[in-house]
């Protein structure tokens, strides 16, 4: 994966930001300031951010500027903190291990929401100045992954050993397709793999959903998952299930 960091001649480091959400309260634990950040390698069939994903688009705003956007809101933020998510964060390692360093400064828990498909050198830094790293692994079986995503498994799986490896607070997070990413051999082993990860503290199960639909119309791409329909909620309950069977926490 490439990234595309710029360091004007400010010297300040920039980033392309697609939005910001000051009161976030699912993309880690607490109350969040969470940052969408523009760019992403991967083309998950039902991705819900699709306007996140060219990295040319987005506003360019530097570290400070975000950081003074924070400011505002720290108070709210002592229970929560900080999530940058995207669109893929690591594509702009820089200003995400900056603004983080900030952010701990300021004495607030940071969380890195990616996909693990990543440059393991350049995420490092960003691991440095990160609390806990929510990790999306959209599917388990290579050929699903692929067929999921348009981009191999195997970077995924290795930056998830990296974070045993270092013990770093993880939550895995799947999205559960009806008709595509609901194999029980998938999910079976997607739990058998994270349960040899001793720093995982929890899984969560996100049921699919079309929210995101409109924003693919409004670009002009084609919607495959258009028949599908979300999980209900003992299809969801058995997939939960089978985490669980593993020793997992899971919701
Ligand atoms: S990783 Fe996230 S932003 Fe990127 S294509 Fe998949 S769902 Fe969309």
């Amino acid at each position: 994966m490439n990234t595309i960091d710029s360091t004007p001649s400010t010297g300040q480091t920039t980033g392309r930001i697609h939005s910001i959400e000051t009161c976030g309260t699912v993309d880690g634990p607490g109350i969040r300031f969470v940052v969408f950040m523009q760019g992403c390698p991967l083309r998950c069939l039902y991705c819900h951010n699709p306007d996140c994903r060219d990295p040319h688009e987005g506003q360019l705003m530097t570290v400070e500027e975000l950081v003074a956007e924070i400011g505002k809101t720290r108070n709210y933020l002592r229970k929560g903190g900080v999530t940058a998510t995207g669109g893929e964060p690591l594509m702009q390692p820089q200003f995400v291990a900056e603004l983080f360093r900030r952010c701990h400064q300021l004495g607030l828990h940071t969380a890195l929401d990616t996909s693990g498909f990543v440059q393991l050198e350049a995420a490092k830094p960003v691991l440095e100045h990160t609390d806990l790293v929510l990790l999306d692994i959209k599917s388990y079986l290579p050929d699903l992954y692929y067929k999921v995503t348009h981009v191999p498994l195997e970077p995924t799986l290795n930056f998830a050993r990296y974070l045993a490896q270092i013990h770093k607070p993880t939550w895995v997070r799947f999205v559960l397709v009806p008709g595509l990413t609901d194999p029980e051999e998938n999910v079976k082993g997607l739990a058998e793999f994270v349960a040899q990860l001793p720093n995982v503290e929890r899984v969560e199960v996100l049921p699919f959903h079309k929210m995101g639909e409109y924003k693919w119309e409004q670009l002009g791409l084609p919607y495959l998952l258009k028949d599908v329909e979300p999980p209900s909620p003992q299809q969801v309950a058995k997939v939960v299930q089978i985490f669980r069977d593993q020793g997992l926490k899971a919701s």
